[in-house]
């Protein structure tokens, strides 16, 4: 017997079918004699639908009542789960985060998990139920109710599975496992077996949502295999777990594209100390995240400053920024919303030469112009217009031989 977490995407409980369909694999689970843990997200396009209701009302929702908002999605799903099963004569008993106990710190609408206390999940599993969790929600230190970003179901998952100490996390998807490509813009992607947490980390941050980013550090940090399969059907998936001697020999594991993204530029900056910290400082104030930042060396003491900021977040970044150009003397500030960045990934980069070279020049063959570059030991990444972003993504995939034959 074993103890089994499952999660279920937005797609895999879209509507009630959809959710019997996860009751019947979760019920055959529990026959098989093991304990059982679901997590759920919200039906497909309701996190969507009630962000949308609140910013019909103001463009600046207040935090909290958005995440009181958001996580009634989930709890609306862990319902229904816990009643289908209910309804088949199997005891099954929905949680929401904060009577799971999932802590979190105060970040409304991006919280971090603090800690999970597992006991009532496993009193519950004692008593022989199946334990249907709401994903995505958590309860701060003050009792109110967060929101863990957007596909933070995952993350809910992986954290519960370690606090639980479970034997395996299945994260159940409309895609039957990790690709080097997201299979939906590249039809010629190939499924990985397996893939290393390093190699997830980057790919999740680099804009495949497969994987919440949030959840693949949980993983690694507690040791949790992670089994990313479709709900559709039986199929093995792809697992994420440490990286092993066979994973090193592919120089490129993976190819992302992020595209939410925008870009800021700073014209003649005052080159002295203390300049980035006024720039970036209220923009940290305001939870903004920056990703990629470059500085070009320009002449008598002024520099420019390009840096990219989450699309959500442009249009605060870009006040801030005007804000700032003024206090810090800079000529203006300028930016476009319509980027994506590209990136090659993969371990085996390490020892490798070439590969940004490569990189470059299959980019320059479809005429695509680079406007930022930044590496890690095992990515590099491409800020391009966005428009060309599936078509570099293609062209990226065969140029690296990652095509299925
Ligand atoms: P869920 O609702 O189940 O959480 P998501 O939409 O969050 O599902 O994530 C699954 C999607 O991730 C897929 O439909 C696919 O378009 C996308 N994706 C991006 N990159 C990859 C990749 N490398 N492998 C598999 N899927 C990917
Ligand atoms: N429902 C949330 C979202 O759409 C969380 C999740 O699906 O993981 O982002
Ligand atoms: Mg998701």
């Amino acid at each position: 017997m074993a103890l089994i977490v499952q999660k279920f995407g937005g797609t895999s409980v879209a509507d009630l079918e959809k959710i019997r369909n996860v009751a019947n694999r979760t019920a055959k689970t529990f026959d098989a004699g093991n304990d059982v843990v679901v997590i759920l997200s919200a039906m497909a396009g309701v996190t969507d639908s009630l962000i949308e209701k609140a910013n019909q009302i103001t463009d600046t929702p207040d935090k909290r009542e958005l995440d009181v908002l958001l996580a009634t999605g989930e709890q609306e799903t862990a319902a229904l789960l816990a009643m289908t099963l209910r309804s088949m004569n199997y005891p099954a008993r929905s949680l929401l985060g904060f009577q799971a106990e999932v802590r979190t710190d105060c970040a409304f609408g991006n919280a971090r998990i603090v800690n999970i206390d597992a006991s009532r999940i496993k009193e519950y599993l004692g008593d022989r139920n199946i334990v249907v969790v709401a994903g995505f929600q958590g309860c701060d230190p003050n009792g109110n109710i967060t929101t863990l970003g957007r596909g933070g179901s995952d993350t809910s998952a992986v954290a519960i599975a370690a606090a639980l100490k479970a034997d395996s996390c299945e994260i159940y998807t409309d895609v039957d496992g990790i690709y080097t490509t997201d299979p939906n813009i590249c039809p010629k992607a190939r499924k990985l077996k397996k893939i290393s947490y390093e190699e997830m980390l980057e790919m999740a941050s680099l804009g495949a949502k497969v994987l919440q980013i949030r959840s693949v550090e949980f993983a690694a940090k507690y040791n949790v295999p992670v089994h990313v399969r479709s709900s559709f059907n039986e199929e093995e998936g792809t697992m994420v777990v440490n990286e092993d001697a066979e994973m090193e020999r592919l120089v490129i594991s993976g190819i992302t594209c992020e595209k939410n993204a925008a870009r800021i530029v700073l014209k003649n900056v005052p080159d002295i100390p203390g300049i980035a910290a006024k720039v970036f400082t209220p923009l940290a104030d305001e939870e903004i995240v920056v990703d990629m930042i470059i500085q070009g060396t320009r002449t008598e003491g002024k520099n420019d400053l390009t840096f990219t900021v989450p699309r959500k977040d442009f249009k605060q970044a870009m006040e801030i920024e005007k804000r700032v150009a003024e206090e810090i003397g800079a000529d203006e500030v300028l930016g476009d919303d319509d980027i994506a960045k590209v990136s090659v990934i993969g371990v085996g980069m390490k020892n490798h030469s070439g590969v940004a070279s490569k990189m470059f020049a299959t980019l320059a063959d479809e005429g695509i112009n680079i406007r930022l570059i930044s590496t890690s030991e095992i990515r590099i990444s491409c800020v391009i217009n966005e428009k060309y972003a599936e078509l570099a993504v293609r062209a990226l995939h065969s140029a690296f031989g990652l095509d299925k034959e």
